[in-house]
């Protein structure tokens, strides 16, 4: 025979239904932080990649122009020996000096382009340094973003897990509580968030803060039927 609980007993089911639900809302949180975590520890990582990348890129831009240097002054020391050999050949002195200006003239560009080759040597030295610096630094936060990662995921399954155990003791517990009753409650939760219920304290709504009629307040405390705060419409109850 079903036996129908009193309003006492109906709202202690309540009490403890709304424990589980404000327990399942808060690991509810958790488990959405999760993504949201893991995309902020990507994106981290991105931008130390970005850094590698980018100093990878230095380098080599330092390294081709040195080539093009390098190869611009080959060139020109291949045309001074090719004069100097001319000079052998040259039978009047005008032409003679007149090459031999132009000898002096290329080997003053080889000396400039032999600075600018030294200043390479020292930029593509200053380049590797910057270079492997970020590469370790990525490598060491790949590594252990890839961790924090595996762990958050870990804890999120632990989460859910826990949330499935809530989720089928309430089944249990609400399958005891009055329909109607339970009904109400859904229905103030689903609008109240976390709280359908509330506490009188003191002859205000725990709920709201509104302070409640004496008749109210004393409908709450006789506990015979459900009573709901008129300003928040939680349900109301005392603590014995
Ligand atoms: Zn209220």
């Amino acid at each position: 025979m079903e036996q129908k609980n009193t309003i006492k007993e109906e709202i202690a089911k309540l009490i403890e239904v709304q424990k589980l639900d404000s327990e399942k809302f808060d690991l509810e949180s958790q488990i959405e932080a999760c993504p949201i975590k893991i995309e902020e520890l990507d994106q981290l990582l991105e931008l130390k990649k970005t850094h590698m990348l980018k100093s990878e890129e230095e380098l080599k831009k330092l390294q081709v122009f040195k080539g093009e240097k390098e190869t611009e002054m080959m060139a020109r020391e291949e045309k001074i020996a090719k004069h100097k050999t001319d000079l052998y050949l040259i039978k009047s002195n005008k032409e003679y000096s007149a090459l031999q200006q132009e000898i002096k003239s290329i080997e003053a560009d080889v000396s400039l382009l032999e600075e600018e080759i030294i200043d390479c040597f020292d930029k593509i030295e200053e380049a590797q340094k910057i270079k492997d610096t970020a590469k370790a630094v990525f490598e060491t936060e790949e590594k252990k973003i890839k961790e924090e990662k595996k762990s958050i995921q870990e804890n999120k399954d632990q989460l859910m897990v826990k949330v499935d155990e809530l989720e089928a003791k309430r089944k249990g517990l609400i399958s005891k509580v009055d329909p109607s009753v339970l009904a109400r409650y859904e229905r103030l939760s689903k609008k109240k968030g976390k709280s359908a219920l509330a506490k009188l304290s003191g002859g205000f709504c725990g709920g709201c803060n509104m302070q409640l009629r004496p008749q109210v307040v004393n409908d709450v405390q006789i506990q015979k039927d459900l009573v709901f705060c008129e300003n928040c419409a939680r349900i109301l109850y005392v603590e014995e």
